[in-house]
């Protein structure tokens, strides 16, 4: 019974959600259905995702993070392309494009400013936040990621190897940002929606209950719809005979999400609207009872603001934040609020990592094998082109370092004992002192 119960609830949501749209498909970020879905599957993370931040918006009204920031941090990103058709497969230009208008966006310095409205000027802010292209994953696949929420919501199977995915890289240390076809909402043979892209919200394991099951953390990052990956982007994304604008603002806002950021409308009404009563949890964003429809509609001003602590004059809601769903012409900023809720997120949970090591190059050119792979005693690792000392560092699953070892690489081979692990996978982290690569390595 309980199961039938939980699915008929989920229908009546499905019927709400069309009835009270005007027209049938949607667009919309898969942050709140994501939540909900993993307070089914792990009883207890929205006590603890609400708990942490709590957590955080205290640390924010005690002053520990200064109001106008100047530090820049850097944080290392594993872009995962996992395709099945050759459109899907973006080309490197694309990718390297996506990671600018993070940090433009992140630093304030998108060219489109200039159309914040002036009465917002106050609140901007610049989050300090530099995104460092780390590595580019290529997977080839036949799994259609569907969403399927009457059953297990969003799809995971892009994160897992052997899932037809691509399993992550050491979560704690670098956001994994995977890059798919997400299959479209469907309802029968109708289509109500497409998820742009989710991301998994940051959460401060230590203060989990105990008995919450915390999520996977291979599942830790985010994942984009491959057609709002890049402002090059030449995929056309329509909906109906809508045609979405792609800037590359998909990944600003789910990195938001990532970030610990709430829709600005507060995350209570991704079905309909919320009578102002849901928040953001951040001070000096004007609350909206509702998303925008991917317009651009400055009219808009849904619910009366009074105790923002930066003005008493009641202003229209905020749609040039990236965490609405304006047009992607229309966003354009984040709130100092939001930057110092971010930090904090980034100084606190998600301390990890600004802990990665500190190769800034990106050069995955260099051709590194290892094998054989899978292994059994030992390992191979063979470059063609480097010779001379080389740092080994094999990681867990989880990120755990396990070895930090230093070889000689001999006519480009040094070899490595594996006694010491035991069955399972592992992240090989090839260094030098100009190249870094990390690589899969399976123990058998
Ligand atoms: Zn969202």
């Amino acid at each position: 019974m309980k199961t039938n119960s939980t699915i008929w609830v989920i229908v009546l949501s499905f019927f709400t959600f069309i009835s009270s749209q005007a027209q049938v498909s949607r667009i919309l970020c898969g942050d709140a259905l994501y939540k909900e879905y993993l307070n089914q599957k792990y009883p207890g993370f929205k006590e603890s995702y609400e708990k942490t931040l709590q957590q955080i918006s205290e640390q924010v009204k005690n002053n520990q993070i200064l109001k106008t920031n100047t530090t820049q941090y850097t944080v290392n990103v594993v872009v995962h392309v996992v395709w099945k058709d050759s459109v899907e497969n973006l080309a490197d230009s694309i990718i390297y494009n996506q990671i600018q208008v993070l940090n433009e966006d992140y630093n304030r310095l998108n060219a489109d400013t200039i159309n914040l409205r002036s009465i917002f000027n106050p609140i901007v802010g610049r989050a300090g936040i530099h995104f460092n292209l780390f590595q580019i994953i290529r997977k080839h696949t036949n799994t259609l990621f569907n969403v399927n929420l009457l059953s297990g919501g969003m799809p995971n199977q892009m994160k897992y190897d052997s899932l037809g995915g691509s399993d992550a890289i050491d979560p704690t240390h670098y956001l994994n940002i995977w890059v798919c076809k997400i299959q479209p909402i469907m309802f029968g043979n109708i289509q109500l929606g497409q998820i742009l892209g989710f991301a998994f919200p940051p959460n401060n394991l230590s203060n989990w209950p105990s008995n919450s099951g915390a999520p996977d953390i291979r599942e830790d990052g985010v994942v984009i719809d491959y057609r709002c990956f890049g402002r090059n982007n030449p995929n056309v994304l329509t909906m109906g005979s809508q045609t979405i604008t792609i800037k590359g603002r998909t990944p600003t806002h789910e990195v938001g999400h990532y970030f610990g950021l709430r829709h600005i409308w507060g995350d209570g009404a991704t079905l309909g609207n919320n009578n102002c009563t849901g928040d953001d949890g951040i001070q000096d964003t004007p609350n909206a009872n509702n998303q925008s429809n991917f317009d651009c509609n400055t009219s808009k001003n849904t619910c009366v603001d009074t105790n923002l602590g930066w003005t008493t004059v009641d202003m229209p809601d905020l749609i040039e934040n990236y965490m609405d769903y304006s047009s992607e012409d229309c966003m354009n900023m984040f709130t100092q609020g939001q930057v110092n809720w971010m930090i904090t997120t980034l100084t606190g949970p998600r301390s990890g990592l600004l802990n990665a090591n500190s190769i800034t190059e990106l050069n995955q050119s260099v051709n590194f094998q290892i094998y054989p792979n899978p292994a059994k005693e030992e390992v191979v690792i063979y470059s063609s082109e480097i010779q001379g000392p080389m740092n080994v560092r094999i990681y867990d699953i989880s990120g755990k370092l396990i070895q930090n070892l230093n070889v000689e690489l001999m006519n480009g081979k040094a070899k490595l004992k594996l006694n010491e692990l035991g069955e399972g996978m592992y992240m090989l982290h090839l260094i030098n002192e100009k190249h870094s690569k990390i690589m899969k390595l399976l123990v058998d």
